[in-house]
């Protein structure tokens, strides 16, 4: 969605939690633990194989700051996920065991590192920024926090996808986005207009529902195409979801 959204090009080692949410060290790997051999594999989506969580595991998520509501509002939104991950919210006096760290009161929008890149930040520094004192409660809202949540959960951007095949006018991107959120050619280049490769995700069809998608103004295309913002997980993102981690039923 339009927003100071964006996953950092991060170069790190494969890391993946214990089941149990512990820091790894017991030699369990995605591999071992996550391949998923029964289910079948979705069409859609865009995400990050080697930053996936551990199916059934605990991920530990500490807010830095917020009021009660504010946090309310976060854990209802990530309840809506029906995955077999388990969220332990913790306040910021135990961040310690965190994993996921939120900050809701700094500037700079929403934004999320992506999937298990956030066990190799440091303790006291935020994963997930969410921008909520500039936003009312609503479907908006909680679409922007569905959204970061699967950047947490290892989705990268939908646009981004090696088989999204949006033609865009460059310059007009450019334009736009420096209009429309003071973003510099090289963010706007990372956030929009960059594909990843094939061999760095698990992607197949192009899906332009995916919650993942921003929205995509018909003037900065080629051909007219548009994309509203997407509030709701497409049909495909909860099969993804699905298809990585299991339904907690
Ligand atoms: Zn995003």
């Amino acid at each position: 969605m339009a927003g100071n959204t964006f996953s950092k090009p991060f170069q790190t080692k494969r890391v993946v939690l214990n089941r149990d949410g512990s820091e790894p060290g017991s030699g369990i790997t995605r591999s071992h633990v996550t391949a998923p051999i029964l289910d079948t594999q979705p069409m859609n989506a865009v995400t990050r194989p080697e930053w996936t969580w551990t199916r059934g595991q605990i991920i530990v998520v500490s807010f830095l700051d917020g009021t009660p509501e504010q946090h309310d509002f976060v854990k209802q939104c990530f309840r809506e996920y029906d995955v077999n991950l388990t969220f332990d919210f913790v306040d910021a006096g135990k961040r310690e065991k965190s994993h996921v760290r939120i900050t809701v009161s700094g500037g700079g929008g929403f934004r999320s590192l992506v999937g298990t890149q956030a066990i190799e930040i440091g303790k006291n520094d935020a994963t997930m920024w969410l921008c909520l004192k500039h936003w009312r409660e609503g479907p908006s809202l909680r679409g922007k926090i569905l959204h970061e949540g699967l950047h947490m959960l290892g989705f990268e951007h939908e646009h981004s996808s090696p088989n999204c095949r949006i033609k865009w006018i460059p310059l007009e991107v450019y334009q736009y986005y420096k209009k429309m959120h003071g973003w510099n050619r090289k963010k706007t280049r990372r956030n929009v207009l960059g594909r990843l490769q094939a061999h760095q995700v698990d992607a197949s069809k192009y899906d332009p529902d995916s919650i993942m998608h921003y929205e995509v103004d018909p003037t900065l295309t080629q051909d007219r195409f548009g994309v509203p913002e997407n509030l709701e997980l497409s049909e495909m993102d909860k099969k993804m979801l699905k298809w990585m981690y299991g339904s907690k039923l």
